[in-house]
């Protein structure tokens, strides 16, 4: 079977209504990235940390997964698929993906501030004296801008084994999950999924499907059928 790895950010998840860094009017646009998502943020004003997390959790439990989660996730029938997802929403897990990779955390889950190792399902909102059994405080399972992303080397092993390697939805702007487009082999066929202009180089032949993701990614997954079953 064919490896399909593909590498999403926070593009996919757009038409699910989830905003992305750079859309107008979402909730990144009204707070300060170093206000709610750095550690600093957490030592001075732990409450709106909360809050802000409270809010994106809210917001991804009443979202659905659309019909570019749904192809990839379908596409299992076919190839062997990996998902690496920037995105710490479970849109990809609820259209029925089962090889998923978070590289910066996931929204309904918690951890302790004791013991990073611990995590809990969590989907509720979350407050100061939420406390994991030995009695720390609980914070948002994501990972921080200026925080190590301890999922890179096992995500550089998946892509470096990629037959197909298709990235969607993202700018590319954030590292070191960025660099993960460069680890992609030689042979393999890169395709990348985007409405904007690439506003980086990937290596080796790129071919961009200059579209929204529900529209780029099911002709992609009919392309890739359609020429699996040429084969066999
Ligand atoms: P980004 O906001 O930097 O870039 C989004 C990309 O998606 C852009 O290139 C944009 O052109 C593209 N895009 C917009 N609408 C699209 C659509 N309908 N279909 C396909 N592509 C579309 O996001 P990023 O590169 O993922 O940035 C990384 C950070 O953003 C991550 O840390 C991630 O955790 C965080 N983030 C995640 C979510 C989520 O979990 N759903 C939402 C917002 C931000």
């Amino acid at each position: 079977m064919k490896r399909i790895v593909v590498f999403s950010g926070a593009g996919i998840s757009a038409e699910s209504g989830i905003k992305t860094f750079r859309d107008s009017g979402g909730l990144w646009e009204q707070h300060n990235i170093s206000e709610v998502a750095t550690p600093e943020a957490w030592m001075q004003n732990p409450k709106l940390v909360l809050e802000f997390y409270n809010m994106r959790r809210r917001q991804v439990l009443e979202a659905e997964p659309n019909t570019a989660h749904k192809a990839i996730a379908a596409l299992e029938s076919h190839f062997e698929v990996h998902v690496i997802t920037q995105n710490i929403d479970d849109l990809h897990e609820r259209a029925g993906s089962s090889r998923v990779l978070h590289l910066h955390g996931e929204i309904l889950k918690v951890r302790s501030t004791g013991n990073s190792n611990t995590t809990f399902d969590h989907r509720s909102d979350l407050a100061l004296g939420d406390c994991c059994p030995e009695g720390y405080q609980l914070r948002p399972h994501v990972v921080w801008f200026g925080e190590s992303v301890p999922n890179i080397p096992m995500a550089s092993k998946i892509v470096s084994k990629a037959d197909i390697f298709v990235v969607v939805g993202t700018s590319l702007n954030v590292y070191p999950a960025a660099g993960l487009a460069y680890a992609a082999p030689k042979h393999a066929d890169i395709y990348v999924v985007d409405p904007s202009e690439l506003n980086q180089t990937i290596r080796g032949k790129v071919i961009q499907i200059k579209a929204p993701a529900t529209e780029g990614i099911p002709i992609l997954a009919r392309q890739f059928m359609e020429e699996t079953s040429r084969i066999t």
